[in-house]
């Protein structure tokens, strides 16, 4: 049987003000999300938590706390897993980062066997970027061209008397890592396995970016008529119809308004531009985007990426789809390239209408 020691006592010190054990991915915590993937695990008697007692008792509330124990963490990851092996009885011991959410049990399963066959097992990666050394006037020295060199994550598996032993023989060195430890103080080499690219560690911000994004798909069509100006995405289009509306039937601005408020978690557009209001009739669509923009700054979100489709017989569109997206990039500040709007006909199986589709990602 297994002990699980998860470390999760760092300081966060590359994570600005986040503390990244308790950052909310969805409606759970990091921490709650990395102790959830082993809680239920048929070969795991205890599951020991280093860090701050109170506050991951506190964010492991949710869960059934029969297998759990919570001591306080060290000043290093060195005396935060010692802290933890103390508490350790099993034969064999696994030690976890806290911040590395999306461990699987596949790869949980597959480094409990090589512990069990081996005696030990740690989970690596092939680099995929260059490594090179730079000297501290910040010039490249040498770039290695080891191509086996690998990145070591977690979880890390021992036979729990040999770690305990590692422990006892360490000097004070700052290692990285409890395969560093092991191999350094008992001269034995830890077997390798092959580890999991999705099982990252969040270190910096950008690991955290997209990962609460959020997606919406808005839908909108107006009538073609005569005598009435066509605009799509905020640029009038020369056209001899132009759409039948109580605004100025932008679609392709109503389907995107939509979209956003969908993702938002909003009602739709009528709810907050309504066709029976005087305040709206002959409405530049555009001002009221501009209106949905300032809703999600104050939710302190941003549009990532846009997505639309139009769907009109004539005029063709493709001179007008430039304008359209430096129109709507200025109002939602989002980047041109991130902006795809394509252009079809319904073949005259709808001649009379303009259809919009819009579908956009924020964070
Ligand atoms: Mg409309």
């Amino acid at each position: 049987m297994f002990d699980l020691v998860i470390v999760a006592s760092g300081k966060s010190s590359r994570m600005g003000s986040i503390n990244k054990i308790f950052f909310k991915i969805g409606a759970e915590c990091v921490l709650f999300r990395t102790v959830s993937a082993f809680i239920t695990h048929s070969k795991i008697n205890s599951i020991i938590i280093v860090g701050n007692i109170s506050e991951t008792k506190s964010a492991l509330s949710g869960l059934v706390q029969s297998k759990l124990h919570y001591v306080n963490g060290g000043l290093t990851r060195c005396e935060s897993v010692e802290s933890g092996l103390k508490l350790v009885t099993s034969e064999y011991v696994l030690v976890h980062d806290g911040a590395r959410p999306f461990i699987n049990l596949d790869l949980i399963n597959r480094i409990i066997a090589c512990v069990e066959k081996k005696g030990s097992a740690i989970p690596v990666i092939p680099i995929v970027d260059s490594v090179s050394e730079i000297n501290s006037a910040g010039e490249l020295i040498d770039t290695t061209t080891h191509s086996r060199l690998m990145s070591i994550q977690t979880p890390q598996g021992f036979i729990t008397n040999e770690l305990k032993m590692a422990f006892n023989l360490r000097d004070n060195i700052i290692y990285p890592d409890e395969s560093s430890l092991y191999k350094k103080t008992l001269g034995k080499s830890p077997f390798s396995i092959e580890g999991d690219a999705n099982n990252i560690k969040l270190t910096t911000p950008a690991d955290l970016f997209g990962l609460n994004s959020l997606v919406g798909i808005g839908y909108d069509s107006h009538l073609l008529i005569p005598n009435r100006k066509l605009v799509l995405g905020g640029i009038e289009i020369a056209s001899e119809m132009g759409t039948l509306a109580h605004s100025d039937g932008d679609a392709l601005i109503h389907a995107l308004i939509d979209a956003l408020l969908s993702a938002m978690g909003s009602s739709d557009i009528g709810s907050h531009f309504p066709n029976t209001s005087s305040e709206f009739k002959d409405a530049d669509s555009s001002i009221l985007l501009s209106n949905v923009m300032e809703w999600l700054l104050e939710k302190h979100l941003s549009v990532s990426n846009i997505s639309m489709v139009v769907i009109l017989d004539k005029p063709k569109l493709s001179d007008y789809i430039p304008l359209m997206k430096i129109k709507i990039s200025n109002i939602l500040k989002v980047n041109q390239e991130n902006i795809g709007i394509s252009a079809k006909t319904s073949e005259n199986a709808k001649p009379n209408i303009v259809e919009a589709f819009a579908a956009v990602k924020l964070l």
